[in-house]
Formats: C-alpha cells, structure tokens, sequence
C-alpha cells in the first residue's frame, strides 16, 4: 500500500509518533494525521431468475478476474446508492436491493491496503447488459458455472437463491 511521506496539506515531511495509541505519521504544523482505514466499497450479488451476473474486471485489483460489480462508495452517498450506481456504470443494468448479505474485510496487497465490503443482494431490473469502460466484459453466470473462488466468499447468499424465490 502507498504510504504518504509528506503532509498533503503544507507538503513538509510527516513525523512517526503516537496518536490515540497507535503510531501514525502525523504533520507537526498543521496536526494532520495519516489514519489508516479501510476504505469503504458497495458490491451487488446481482440476480437474475437465478442467474449471477459478473462483470470481467478491467482494472486492479484483480484486474482479468470475474467479480460482482463493486466500488468506492462515494462522499454523500448512502451504501445502498453507492451499490446501485457502481452495478449500472460497471453492467448498464439497474437493479433493486434484496438485502444487506453482509460486511466483509478484503485485503488489495496490490493498491488500496484493507477494504470494507459492504455485499448487498440485488435483483436485476431492466437495462440492456453494457460493459462499462472499466470492465473487460459482463454476463450472467449459471449458479453451477460459477467461479470456484467466488462460491466460496458467497457461499451462503449462493445457496439461498438455489433455494428461494430471490
Ligand atoms: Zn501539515
């Protein structure tokens, strides 16, 4: 993960020290603190009569691999807009929340360091399927097709559209 050397804000070196019990880099003029947190991210486990839809990913992380249309939840957005909006740019699809699946923690070794998943269930709407300009490429998997990888982080929710209504 990158790590800030210089104050982003006077842009003089930061110090090591002790804040609120942990060392951090902090900047002596003007009290910045380079906090680390694990950055927020929404995701759609997006369903369709009992198909997932994935999205080819065309940036890192995981740049190649199949996933759930996912992103940073942007300043002034609730969780739930922030899921919605990355499943539309990232498939053209809009959809519908089901339910919160869960929160989950994802470590990127390659950029972002710790992220928080915030994993809703959806229910494809309408829209024509569109890869965005960040994805290499968007379909609907049979639940038997599915990545193996991909089972296994949902493997509950996976097991509960088999089984339901959803
Ligand atoms: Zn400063």
């Amino acid at each position: 993960m990158k790590e800030y050397n210089y104050c982003p804000i006077c842009a003089i070196p930061l110090q090591m020290g002790m804040v609120e019990g942990r060392k951090r880099k902090y900047c002596p003029k003007c009290n910045f603190v380079d906090y680390k947190n694990p950055l927020p991210v929404a995701l759609a486990v997006a369903v369709k009569d009992k198909k997932v839809l994935l999205i080819k990913r065309g940036v890192p992380p995981v740049k190649g691999m199949w996933a759930s249309p996912s992103g940073f939840i942007e300043i002034g957005e609730t969780p739930e807009e922030g899921c919605l909006r990355e499943l539309e740019e990232e498939t053209g699809v809009s959809g519908e929340i089901v339910k919160l699946i869960g929160v989950l923690r994802i470590e990127d070794k390659e950029i972002y360091g710790d992220m928080l998943i915030i994993a809703y269930l959806v229910n494809v709407k309408d829209g024509e399927l569109t890869p965005g300009d960040e994805v290499e490429d968007a379909r609907f998997f049979d639940i038997a097709d599915l990545p193996e990888y991909y089972l296994n982080i949902f493997k509950d929710v996976i097991e509960e559209i088999q089984n339901e209504e959803v």
